[in-house]
């Protein structure tokens, strides 16, 4: 039984795919389709995947990272296109998202980047997961758990050369006692450290202080690598610190593997210079149009006034479904006659847009919250944040439609139907 069974009642993916109710499962999903759904182009994914290979070059194995499902975008879906396209590892942040990539049949190497406890370390030998190892207590931890089953846990050294999360210190004063507990860690019982890494703070900012900040992150873990591998006599086969921004654009760190989360889905700057689709599109149906005269208060609070006779639809789109409350007014969703303006403050459940001479636009069609045609970093810049979390926040509620060739082959929902 799958660990997301509930009680008797098995978890909703395994009844898919064992207990033959699919049918059933797309009937539930497809009553609600024309609410709000994120179509995920597994092409367009491909495509990305395909296009950062020929980036990096044959020698850079390519770490794909799916944690926070997948940036939203369905873990279990995108590690199985990674697979199918060769990727050579996944990264997630926690035991939970690697063991529901296991359970579901994804066979990739799955790092995990941040804590796991030391009882589970059994579980992580079992299921061929690595763990990174980001200070001396942990590295104990894990040394002792996997002692004591007689087994060998993969492990990943954790350097902080800068970030200040995870890792150990290796700055200026903290350079020696860092090589030393990390040399200690690859030397411990039961523990086989296949790779090293770190991570970069501002590899994506602009300006020459971010450049300088990166550069020197750089040049302390390449320090600390060799000091380690004098002190051991051998090399890591995996070293790897570049993230969106620095396989994007510093090819130098790129070194075994590329580690890049963002970049992969096709959002920033970087993905549209290298020609990258963005991969999901929010969509949502119009649900109501009203006419109301000049004066009138629109939702909540009423913030927003008309000026004039307006035509408003009403989206069953709102901050319960990841609209970010504080883009009420501020908001731009792309219809078939072109943006619309959200008005007024963003529920619960449902937004307002002024659909005033957009006469094709009625009950029922289609607009595009973001995607391809409304690029989520738009959306970002007037949410005063970055596209990671407009991604991330498409929640639960939101069905996730597979597409591979123009056809949908997917249908998922995450409730507990
Ligand atoms: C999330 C994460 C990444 C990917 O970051 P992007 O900016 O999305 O490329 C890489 N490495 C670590 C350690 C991370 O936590």
């Amino acid at each position: 039984m799958c660990i997301f069974a509930n009680g008797d009642r098995p978890c909703m993916r395994c009844s898919i795919m064992k207990r033959g109710t699919y049918k059933k499962r797309m009937a539930n999903v497809a009553s609600t389709l024309k609410r709000t759904w994120a179509e995920i182009d597994l092409d367009a994914l491909a495509h990305n995947y395909r296009a950062l290979k020929k980036h990096i070059g044959e020698n850079v194995k390519f770490m794909g990272i799916v944690k926070a499902d997948a940036y939203g975008h369905g873990s279990v879906q995108v590690s199985r296109c990674l697979q199918e396209e060769g990727a050579d590892y996944l990264a997630v942040s926690s035991i939970d998202e690697a063991m529901e990539l296991r359970t579901n049949g994804i066979e990739l190497p799955i790092l995990i980047l941040g804590h796991t406890p030391k009882d589970q370390v059994d579980k992580l030998i079992d299921n061929n997961i690595t763990q990174a190892v980001t200070c001396e207590a942990k590295a104990i931890n894990y040394s002792e758990g996997a002692s004591r089953l007689g087994k060998t846990l993969k492990v990943h050294i954790k350097v902080d050369t800068g970030m200040s999360r995870l890792g150990y210190l290796c700055e200026g004063d903290f350079f020696k006692g860092g090589i030393d507990g990390i040399v200690q860690a690859c030397r411990m019982p039961g523990l086989e450290a296949e790779g090293i890494f770190t991570h970069f703070s501002m590899a994506d900012e602009d300006g020459d202080e971010a450049l300088a900040y990166t550069q020197h992150q750089f040049k302390l873990f390449v320090e600390v690598i060799e000091a380690v591998e004098d002190a051991l006599g051998k090399k890591f086969e995996l070293r790897h610190c570049a993230n969106t921004g620095a396989t994007a654009r510093f090819p130098e760190t790129h070194l075994d593997m590329v580690r890049p989360g963002l970049l992969l889905y096709g959002y920033g700057d970087y993905a549209h210079e290298l020609g990258l689709e963005p991969v999901m599109s929010l969509k949502s149906a119009v649900q109501t149009i009203k006419h109301y005269p000049a004066g009138t208060k629109v939702s909540y609070g009423g913030t927003f006034t008309t000026t004039e006779k307006t035509r408003m639809g009403v989206l069953p789109y709102g901050y319960a479904d990841g609209f970010l409350r504080s883009l009420s007014n501020k908001a731009v969703v792309m219809t078939s006659e072109g943006p619309a303006r959200q008005c007024g403050r963003i529920c619960m459940d449902m937004s307002m847009i002024d659909l005033t001479g957009k006469k094709s636009v009625s009950v029922g069609s289609e607009v595009e919250i973001f995607g391809k045609h409304n690029p989520v970093e738009d959306m970002a810049a007037a949410a005063g944040t970055i596209p990671y979390e407009l991604v991330c926040a498409v929640s639960k509620r939101v069905p996730r439609m597979y597409l591979k060739g123009g056809e949908v082959i997917e249908r998922e929902l995450l409730l507990r139907l």
